[in-house]
This record gives C-alpha cells, sequence and structure tokens, in this order.
C-alpha cells in the first residue's frame, strides 16, 4: 500500500498530469465557443406508459456536437461547465428547449405531453435567483411550465441546502414536477423523498441491468416500486434493454420505461416520427 501512495503522489508531479490540466482548461475555453456559437443539442429519449404502451413523456439529454470532436455526451463537459458558471446558461438554454418542443408536442400529439430535464444539485444551486421572472417570460410566449419535470440527483454537498429546496419549490409553484433520477444508488433517497416534494422515482439502470426472477435485483425493484407507490409517487424504470426486463417490471407493477428496448435518444425529428408510429406493442419473449 505504502509503495502505491508513493507511486501515487510521484504521479502528481509527471508531465501526464500537466497534459490532464492543460487538456482541461482547453476544454473550458471551448466550452464558452460552445455556448456562443450554438454547438449544444437536446436529444429526447422515449418514455413508455407500461399500461397503454404509449409515449407520454421524453428525457431531455444534451450533446455537443464539437467541431473537430464529434458527439460528445453529457458526462464529457457537465462536470466541467459546473465548475464553471457556464452551467447555469447551458441549463436555461436546454430548459427552453425543452419548453418549446413539449408545446409543439402537446399540440400535434398529446395535450399532456411532458419533456424531464436533468438539473444536478451543483446546476440548482448556481441557477439565478430571478428564476421566477424568467419562468413568468415563458408564459408570455403562451408556453406551459407544467409540461417540465425536473430531474434531480443526489449530491452529498449540497443536499442539505435549504437555498435548493427552495428552488425546487419554485418549480413546482409554476405547476413543474419533480423526479429523483438514479434512485436506489445514492446515501440519502429516502431523506429526499420527503424533503423534495418527489412525483417520480426513477430505478437507477443497474437494477435494471440483470433484472431475472427472484434475483435480488428483482427484490429491490419490486420493493422500490411498493414504497414509491404507498407514498403516492410513480415509477419510472431507466436502462431497459431486453423484452424480459421490460415483462418484469411491468409484472411488478412499474408504471413508465425507458431504455434503449424502446428507442435511443433521438433528434426531434426522429421524436416526432417516433411519436407517429403510434403506442409500443411489447416485443415477444
Ligand atoms: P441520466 O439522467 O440518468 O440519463 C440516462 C442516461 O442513460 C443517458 O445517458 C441515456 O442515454 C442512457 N440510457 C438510456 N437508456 C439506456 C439503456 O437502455 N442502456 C444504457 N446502457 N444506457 C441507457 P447520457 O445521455 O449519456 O447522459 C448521462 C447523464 O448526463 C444523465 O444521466 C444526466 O445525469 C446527465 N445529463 C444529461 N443531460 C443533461 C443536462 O441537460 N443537464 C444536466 N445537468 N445533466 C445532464
Ligand atoms: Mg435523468
Ligand atoms: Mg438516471
Ligand atoms: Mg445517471
Amino acid at each position: 500500500v505504502a509503495k502505491q501512495e508513493g507511486r501515487n503522489r510521484y504521479h502528481f508531479f509527471t508531465p501526464s498530469m500537466h497534459e490532464a490540466t492543460r487538456s482541461h482548461m482547453l476544454l473550458v475555453n471551448e466550452l464558452h465557443g460552445a455556448v456562443m456559437e450554438d454547438q449544444f443539442e437536446v436529444y429526447y429519449q422515449p418514455i413508455i406508459e407500461f399500461s397503454t404502451g404509449k409515449v407520454k413523456k421524453a428525457e431531455a439529454l444534451i450533446r455537443w456536437n464539437h467541431p473537430k470532436l464529434g458527439v460528445i455526451g453529457p458526462v464529457g463537459f457537465i462536470p466541467v461547465a459546473e465548475e464553471t458558471r457556464l452551467i447555469s446558461r447551458i441549463g436555461d438554454w436546454v430548459l427552453q428547449q425543452a419548453v418549446i418542443e413539449a408545446a409543439r408536442l402537446r399540440e400535434t400529439y398529446d395535450p399532456e405531453f411532458q419533456i424531464s430535464v436533468n438539473k444536478s444539485p451543483v446546476q440548482l444551486e448556481a441557477d439565478n435567483v430571478e428564476y421566477s421572472s424568467w419562468l413568468e417570460s415563458l408564459k408570455v410566449y403562451g408556453l406551459q411550465p407544467n409540461s417540465i419535470v425536473i430531474e434531480i440527483t443526489e449530491n452529498l454537498l449540497v443536499d442539505t441546502k435549504e437555498s435548493t429546496r427552495r428552488k425546487l419549490l419554485l418549480f413546482k409553484d409554476y405547476g413543474m414536477e419533480v423526479a429523483l433520477d438514479d434512485f436506489g444508488t445514492g446515501y440519502s433517497s429516502l431523506a429526499y423523498l420527503k424533503k423534495f416534494y418527489i412525483n417520480y422515482i426513477k430505478i437507477d439502470r443497474s437494477f435494471v441491468n440483470n433484472l431475472s426472477p427472484h434475483s435480488s435485483d428483482m427484490v429491490l425493484c419490486e420493493a422500490m416500486i411498493g414504497m414509491a407507490h404507498k407514498l403516492g409517487l410513480k415509477v419510472v424504470a431507466e436502462g431497459i434493454e431486453t423484452p424480459e426486463q421490460a415483462a418484469l417490471l411491468k409484472a411488478a407493477g412499474c408504471d413508465y420505461g425507458q431504455g434503449f428496448l424502446y428507442a435511443m435518444p433521438l433528434r426531434k425529428e426522429e421524436l416526432e416520427k417516433f411519436l407517429q408510429a403510434g403506442p409500443v406493442t411489447e416485443p415477444a419473449l
């Protein structure tokens, strides 16, 4: 162990570390440019209501169309955006895109359609305090804040912040709903349920991955679904890739499913085509 620690300490001063800092700074610079030059795009992944097969919601997932590197996923740049103030601008932009898209789909497809938008606690904390005027401006354009579900994840550092709770309450005042994302993976899931007036839990895909009858993951999924329903919450399962997983979750009473089995995250034109194709039929087992 000592030898390894020594090696790590040595590692700290190697050129590769220098390289990492340099490329990190490049990324920060490029992110600024990306905001200015409109290089972001929102993809939408359909969320299926198990009881009807209808697509009732979609999750907004940001992508960066980098001029040289191609499409970069959120894991590659959201943490860096969070270290700077850029996350607020990016987040506002995603929310705005989502509200506009939801308005279109409510008109052409389903008047109850909702789009869910991810917000990390760090992002919530960075958000403008003057949110109410921004939300008010949506209404001026005839857009409906109640078409939005805010997805939040747990973060030990900020989950005790009163300001985070107040911001979520503000969203609620505007009719938005709240989902607890990646449920079951953190420390404080249960406390969050009480504190943040949650409407949905999203079962993390690590429970869905290896789902099989009588497995411990099955027991955990059933427990999460049972508990959520007793608290009056709806349940979305993430990362469904096989018909078996879908069937087991459906049998366990899960309300909604999302995953590659149904659709990848789609460009908005593709989403609209997907919706026009009608309800999904469960593939035969
Ligand atoms: P998340 O909110 O848990 O989103 C689900 C992730 O699982 C997405 O990855 C999605 O593409 C992926 N996924 C969906 N179905 C399947 C499946 O069947 N199998 C597998 N293996 N994966 C599946 P993505 O788009 O790379 O996003 C990763 C994370 O980045 C998201 O996790 C979310 O926490 C964050 N994120 C995405 N967009 C935004 C954003 O606009 N703002 C913020 N703050 N975070 C975002
Ligand atoms: Mg999410
Ligand atoms: Mg998730
Ligand atoms: Mg996640």
